[in-house]
Formats: C-alpha cells, sequence, structure tokens
C-alpha cells in the first residue's frame, strides 16, 4: 500500500520524501485534500496560493 504524504510548504500531495513542486520535506501527518483541475478558474486555489494543478492537502503538520 502506498503512502501519500503532503507537502508542509506548499501542501501538494505526493509519495515522495521530497516535494516533487518545491523540494522541501513532506509529512504524513495530514488532513483532507482538494484536486485543482484548472487552477486559473478555481477560487480554493487562489485562497490556497495554489498557481498549478494537482491534489492537494488541506491541513498538514
Ligand atoms: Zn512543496
Amino acid at each position: 500500500m502506498k503512502i501519500e504524504r503532503a507537502c508542509k510548504t506548499c501542501n501538494a500531495m505526493t509519495e515522495e520524501d521530497k516535494c516533487p513542486l518545491c523540494g522541501a520535506e513532506t509529512s504524513k501527518e495530514w488532513q483532507g485534500y482538494v484536486v485543482i483541475l484548472d487552477h486559473t478558474k478555481s477560487e480554493i486555489a487562489r485562497t490556497m496560493g495554489i498557481h498549478v494543478n494537482g491534489k492537494f492537502a488541506l491541513r498538514v503538520r
């Protein structure tokens, strides 16, 4: 089973120890996520400061 992790800096979801987007450390301690399909039209993306499409955790510890 794959363990999903979330970046502590930009909240991107990944299975790696390091975030593929910003290179920061990732955490297994996260809650909820959103899938951004079109960040240019997504209000959530704007609120969270997301500038790429993908899966993002709502809360990362
Ligand atoms: Zn990141």
